[in-house]
């Protein structure tokens, strides 16, 4: 069935889930340590477990499809108005509407080498053509990105953090792409990890969406603000954006939990403020034991790192599965294109302290 461009899909491989994995190696789920898919080690925040209690009461009605009240909150902290905000079931969400909004079939869409999986789907998905520029030292080549763009190029997703190499691409640097690409180009800024940054690498992206018509910032509350099971996220442009993105949505895309949920959790500014805390001293702790085991990693500003495990290219699915043997789960990387690597969540001290201790035992 279906066109072409669809059956050659390869689908999305995420984190293996605990259950499976104590069922498959026969090891007790309690104590499976899951650093596989870059969520909060500490859960959801309290005042969105509240926020989602009181928010069952209603959960017999449909949600608000329009976000009224997240809107509303997301205006306040970012001083945008609400028409240029596009609530999503997770930034996914934003990411696959953009390519439907913008891209035909057989049009081009540029993303780099060792971004986020979801670029070749969601292109793929609309039958649109990919042209992947190669990595510079793991993360974005700018340059080569705006000589790639054709004449008929749609969309450009930019990931910043990158996931899975946790590089980072300098603001400055974002904004003087921003001023070469062509405005009949939409570049989507995908910033699911950009709470993870410390404070000197920050910028202002939000304050770009009114200078250039053609950008859509997509954020993620997965991440810091702990809520990926409840799937939200959001993108922020001008109204010639939003507007099609919003024509083309399920019209209830995010339920009304999450809906609530996301109110109290962008306001728990202590919340993310201890998970950002907690992800930098774990980066610490991992990237130390790293270089005392002499693996070689990449420096990541997400919250995960990307490490050597070998140097063939049996070696990335070689360490999983010794590790999964372990009753840890981390990410294989092969379908990036990275199969000596893999890429290791950061999580509680326990659970990094844990992974560490089979990782060293799978490699020796
Ligand atoms: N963008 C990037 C770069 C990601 O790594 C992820 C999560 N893996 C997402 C977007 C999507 O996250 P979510 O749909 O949970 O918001």
């Amino acid at each position: 069935f279906g066109p072409d461009y669809v059956r050659a899909i390869a689908p999305y491989q995420g984190g293996r889930p605990i259950a499976e994995v104590a069922r498959e190696f026969g090891l007790d789920e309690a104590r499976i340590v899951k650093l596989a898919s870059n969520e909060n080690p500490l859960g959801m925040p309290e005042s969105a477990k509240k926020a989602i209690a009181l928010a069952i009461a209603d959960a017999g009605r449909y949600p608000d499809g329009n976000g009224f009240e997240l809107k509303a909150a997301l205006t306040a902290k970012y001083g945008v108005p609400a028409e240029w905000i596009t609530l999503g079931n997770g930034s996914n969400d934003i990411l696959e509407l953009s390519a439907h909004a913008f891209v035909q079939p057989g049009q081009s869409v540029i993303y780099a080498q060792y971004s986020f999986a979801v670029y070749p789907l969601a292109t793929q998905a609309v039958g649109g053509r990919s042209l992947v520029v190669a990595a510079k030292d793991f993360g974005h080549d700018l340059e080569a990105m705006i000589d790639a763009i054709e004449d008929d190029t749609r969309l450009i997703f930019i990931a910043n953090p990158n996931n899975p190499t946790g590089t980072f691409i300098p603001g400055h640097e974002i904004e003087s792409f921003l001023k070469r690409v062509p405005p009949n180009v939409v570049v989507v800024l995908d910033e699911a990890y950009t709470e993870f940054l410390a404070p000197e690498l920050q910028y202002d992206s939000i304050a770009w969406v009114a200078q250039y018509p053609n950008l859509l910032v997509s954020r993620s509350m997965s991440k810091v603000y702990g809520l990926a099971g409840l799937r939200i996220g959001y993108g922020i442009a001008q109204p010639g954006i939003t507007d099609l993105l919003n024509r083309i949505r399920q019209p209830f895309n995010v339920n009304s939990l999450a809906q609530a949920a996301a109110i109290a959790a962008l306001n728990d500014t202590e919340f993310v403020k201890k998970s950002a805390e907690l992800n930098a001293a774990g980066y610490h702790q991992l990237t130390q034991a790293f270089d005392a085991l002499k693996l070689m990693y990449v420096p990541s500003c997400g919250n995960f790192v990307l490490v050597k495990v070998g140097d063939d290219d049996g070696a990335g699915a070689r360490i999983n599965l010794a590790l999964l043997k372990q009753g840890v789960i981390v990410r294989p990387v092969g379908n990036y294109g990275l199969p000596q690597w893999l890429r290791i969540s950061i999580g509680l001290e326990e659970e990094n302290a844990i992974c560490l201790a089979a990782l060293k035992k799978a490699l020796a």
